[in-house]
Order: structure tokens, then C-alpha cells, then sequence
């Protein structure tokens, strides 16, 4: 682990995956034999952070985790990834998130997370990292995170030029306080996240929901569309977009989480928005071609050989 200062800091989720097989979803009461069952790394901050550290850029982790085997787990993990955990807290007495995933033969799942750990970071952790906030170029966070976290860490953010990039995964069911929206200098929504940021019905137009946040102060909005690419909303600019890779797809999961990392990494090194995003665009796409979210995680170089 290094000792220079962190490029880029996450306010960071991490959750066990428990994840079993079963034929189709349970009923009530009902107990089923399952197979293939495995644990696997996640949380939408850590997988973040290790996009982000795969792409080069010195990455800290601010977390909670329990002083658990999950939790155990994590740190092997960020250690292994190159990741500064100095300011992740472990405690006694409280479990690790988990998340407990059922896949379906048909590929759909379920999924029933406990934030344990995750759910205690606050303010008073961000104050105590403040010279690690300050000193970062890009602070990212997703909504797994206390929004008291995320609030503390913005105006600190906000206050030292340091840029701030907000995943609003998974969609918020209220309405994001505007004092959060106006500090965000970067969204980076999904379809669906996008439309619940805004209050826009199913089906609504993306750029109006874009518009509205932008009245309300949001800086620029990346709307993740899949296997289509990206669009880039930039207040008072036409939409600028970016098509997918066609590559060869394992599975989706942690896709948003890699073009997140992936994006802050590229702007942590100072490139500019649309060169970023055809980064992160190529890194979320390669990110698709593995099993889980770390699978496929591509590291700078496989990016490189994608964009040449
Ligand atoms: P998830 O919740 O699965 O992490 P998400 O819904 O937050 O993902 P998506 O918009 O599905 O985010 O995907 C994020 C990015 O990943 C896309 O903008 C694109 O760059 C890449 N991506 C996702 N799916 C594919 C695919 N099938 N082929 C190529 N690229 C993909």
C-alpha cells in the first residue's frame, strides 16, 4: 500500500454475496434444494474501488465492515486490489453486509440485502478522514451509503475543488435531498435511476429528466444504458452519445459499478469528460464478459487493446 495520497476516495458499501441456484422463485414457507452455491465480493463501493484501482488511479476506501469472516474477507480483498483501507473501521458486534442472492434457471434473481456494518457509516467518519478528502481529485459514492455520509463528504468535497460522482444505485425511494443534487458534479444513473431522480413516469424522456435535475443544480449526468453505451447531459450542451462494445456477455452484475470506478479513474487523471467516458465505456463492457462483478474487471491495459 502506498503512503501518496489517494486520487480517488470511496465512500464504499462492501456486502458478501451469498449466492445459490434454484430451479424458480420460492413460495412462502417453502424450502427448496439449491446448488452451486458460492460467496462472492460486493457492494456497489467496493466493486467501484477496485475498478477504479484495476484503471491505475491510487484508490482509499471510507467504509464500516464487521470484524466478521466477510469482513476479513474484504480487507484480503483490498489488499490484494492495492487499495488504501486505512480508514475503513472494523467493528466488533456488528455483522458485515451480506447479501443473499437467489438466481433463477431462467437467470432472473432475488435479492434481500442486510447492511450490517454499512449502515453505521456517518458524518463522524467523514470528519476523521477529512485530510484524505481533501487531498483527493474525485470522491464517488452510490446510495448503499448513509445519505449523512454522502452529504458530509459532498460540502467537504465541494469546499476543496475535489469533484464529486454520485452512482444513484440502487434507485432511491425518496427523492434525493436538493442540497445532495447540488453538490453532484457527476451522475451517473441508470434508465430507471435516472427517471426516480427526477420524479419522471415510466417511459418518460430521459432529457427532460436530465433537465430537471440540472435546473435543481446537478452537474453533468451520465445515463449507463447497457448494452447501448451511454449518454452524456452537460448543462446547456446537445447530448453527446457513446455505443457499446459488442462483446460476448457472461453476466451483467456490477457493470454500473465498473463504469463508475472506471470513469473516476480516468477523470482522476485529469482526462477530459468524453475521452473518460469512452474509458469507462470499455471497461463496463469488458466487465461483462466474466462471471460476477469482479470476473471480468478489466485492468488498464485490457482497456487499451479495446479502444485501439
Ligand atoms: P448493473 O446494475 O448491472 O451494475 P447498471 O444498470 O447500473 O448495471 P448498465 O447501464 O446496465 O448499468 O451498464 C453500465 C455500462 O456497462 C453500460 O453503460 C455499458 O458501458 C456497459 N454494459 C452493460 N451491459 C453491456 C453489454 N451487454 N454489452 C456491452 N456493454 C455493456
Amino acid at each position: 500500500m502506498s503512503d501518496c495520497r489517494a486520487e480517488v476516495v470511496c465512500l464504499a458499501s462492501w456486502n458478501a454475496d451469498l449466492i445459490c441456484r434454484v430451479a424458480r422463485p420460492l413460495q412462502r414457507g417453502e424450502t427448496v434444494m439449491g446448488r452451486d452455491f458460492r460467496v462472492a465480493p460486493g457492494g456497489k463501493g467496493s466493486n467501484a474501488a477496485i475498478a477504479c484501482a484495476r484503471q491505475g488511479a491510487r484508490t482509499a476506501l471510507l467504509a464500516r465492515i464487521g470484524a466478521d469472516d466477510f469482513g476479513r474477507m474484504a480487507l484480503a480483498l483490498w489488499d490484494a486490489e492495492g487499495i488504501d483501507r486505512r480508514a475503513v473501521e472494523v467493528v466488533t458486534g456488528e455483522p458485515s453486509g451480506v447479501a443473499q442472492i437467489l438466481v433463477y434457471d431462467d437467470g432472473d434473481n432475488s435479492i434481500a440485502v442486510a447492511s450490517g456494518a454499512n449502515a453505521g457509516l456517518g458524518p463522524a467518519h467523514v470528519d476523521a478522514a477529512a485530510d484524505l478528502l481533501r487531498g483527493a481529485r474525485v470522491v464517488v459514492t452510490s446510495c448503499e451509503v448513509p445519505l449523512a455520509a454522502t452529504l458530509a463528504a459532498f460540502r467537504l468535497a465541494r469546499a476543496a475543488g475535489v469533484t464529486t460522482l454520485l452512482n444513484p444505485a440502487p434507485a432511491p425511494a425518496q427523492p434525493l435531498p436538493a442540497e445532495l443534487i447540488a453538490l453532484t458534479d457527476l451522475l451517473t444513473p441508470n434508465e430507471t435511476e435516472l427517471r426516480a431522480l427526477a420524479d419522471e413516469p415510466a417511459g418518460g424522456d430521459p432529457a427532460l429528466a436530465a433537465q430537471r435535475l440540472q435546473a435543481a443544480g446537478a452537474g453533468a449526468i451520465v445515463v449507463t444504458r447497457g448494452a447501448a453505451g451511454w449518454t452524456l447531459f452537460e448543462p446547456g450542451r446537445a447530448p453527446v452519445h457513446g455505443s457499446g462494445h459488442r462483446v460476448p456477455v457472461s453476466d451483467t452484475i456490477g457493470a454500473g459499478d465498473t463504469f463508475t470506478g472506471a470513469l473516476a479513474a480516468a477523470l482522476a487523471r485529469g482526462e477530459p469528460m468524453q475521452e473518460a467516458l469512452r474509458q469507462a465505456n470499455a471497461a463496463a463492457a469488458l466487465s461483462v464478459t466474466g462471471a460476477g462483478a469482479l470476473g471480468g474487471m478489466p485492468d488498464v491495459d485490457a482497456v487499451k487493446r479495446l479502444l485501439v
